[in-house]
């Protein structure tokens, strides 16, 4: 997440989804008895806490010093993603995985894979999952540490991307077509998710809704539900994906609409250049959370079993509105 967007120049059931979950379910409570999975094939598209801890250990970790953009830190977090993305089916969108942003001096890359839909039509309608995976790098020091780590902001969220692609790489059980992209450049101002909106709108692609994550690796404090969206009242986005989660999934946050949320992560280039809805879901709340932009935000911080939760709800809503007849996410 971006502080303002002062920097920003100013242009512009879920059935069978169920029945996926509890196969693999199943598959996973039955695998516990053994020594061990036989095979690569079996294993389980969901994630768990350990996928979840040990992603976010290694993009957090010191050795990407921050993961700021234009450095050789993000460039190997970039590399890791598409190495997951190539054992996980998942294959590039463009010629290769790595977008290389026109807005920004330094060579730094978007990372763009897709799992194509499996409906003749349906296929040819996007959904756009993303996230930053970029960070602000190296800070000053406190107490000797220096390097802003960025595991909730937004290592967290570009877990849930890389594991939602995971799922449908090895499941391919959408219909519509899915992009998964992760973001360079947001901390500089929402640049690799300009550049990417830009790009695709260039090339009309049909997009129907873009999905955006950000900061989901600390649970909110005394809500009832384990997200919340920003826009809420822009769209019935919420309320799609809580009639798949089959819960109350994603909510509403008061401090998100007043302090402009909707416009501060890379959901808002989509928006502006489809106008569909394009909105980012989040469990920052304000409280949760003491080091944001700081060098406190570490994966010693995070809490791997919620992120993994929140994923695998998060499937099935996903799989619905990839499935579903009709485009029923609306801007009112
Ligand atoms: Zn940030």
């Amino acid at each position: 997440m971006i502080y303002t967007m002062s920097k920003v120049s100013s242009k512009k059931i879920p059935g069978t989804a169920v029945l996926t979950l509890l196969f693999w379910g199943s598959l996973f409570l039955a695998s516990c008895g053994t020594v061990q999975r036989s095979s690569e094939t079996e294993e389980s598209p969901v994630t768990d806490s350990t996928r979840t801890k040990s992603i976010i250990s290694y993009l957090a970790g010191d050795e990407l010093r921050g993961r700021e953009a234009g450095t050789p830190g993000l460039d190997l977090a970039a590399d890791y993603i598409i190495e997951e993305f190539k054992k996980n089916g998942v294959s590039p969108y463009f010629n290769d995985y790595r977008d290389t942003l026109a807005n920004f001096p330094t060579p730094t890359h978007n990372v763009v894979g897709m799992v194509p839909g499996n409906d003749p039509s349906l296929k040819n309608e996007f959904i756009l999952i993303g996230a930053h995976y970029d960070h602000i790098g190296v800070q000053k020091d406190v107490a000797g540490d220096s390097i802003a780590n960025g595991a909730n902001d937004n290592a967290s969220g570009t877990v849930a991307v890389m594991e939602l692609a995971r799922y449908f790489g090895r499941s391919r059980t959408n219909k519509r077509s899915l992009i998964f992209a992760l973001f360079s450049a947001e901390e500089k101002g929402l640049l690799g998710a300009e550049h990417l909106a830009e790009k695709l709108q260039s090339e009309d692609l049909d997009l129907y809704v873009m999905l955006n994550y950000e900061m989901i690796g600390v649970p909110m404090n005394g809500k009832d539900h384990l997200l919340y969206l920003t826009g809420y009242n822009l769209s019935n986005l919420a309320d799609v994906a809580n009639r798949y989660a089959g819960e109350k999934l994603v909510g509403f946050l008061p401090q998100a609409e007043s302090y402009n949320l909707f416009r501060r992560s890379d959901n808002l280039p989509f928006h502006e250049a489809f106008n569909v809805p394009s909105q980012t879901f989040s469990s920052f709340d304000f409280t949760n959370f003491d080091h944001y932009h700081k060098v406190g935000d570490e994966a010693s911080a995070m809490h791997p079993a919620y992120m993994a939760e929140v994923i695998n709800r998060m499937i099935p809503v996903v799989e619905s509105i990839a499935n579903a007849e009709d485009r029923e996410i609306k801007y009112n």
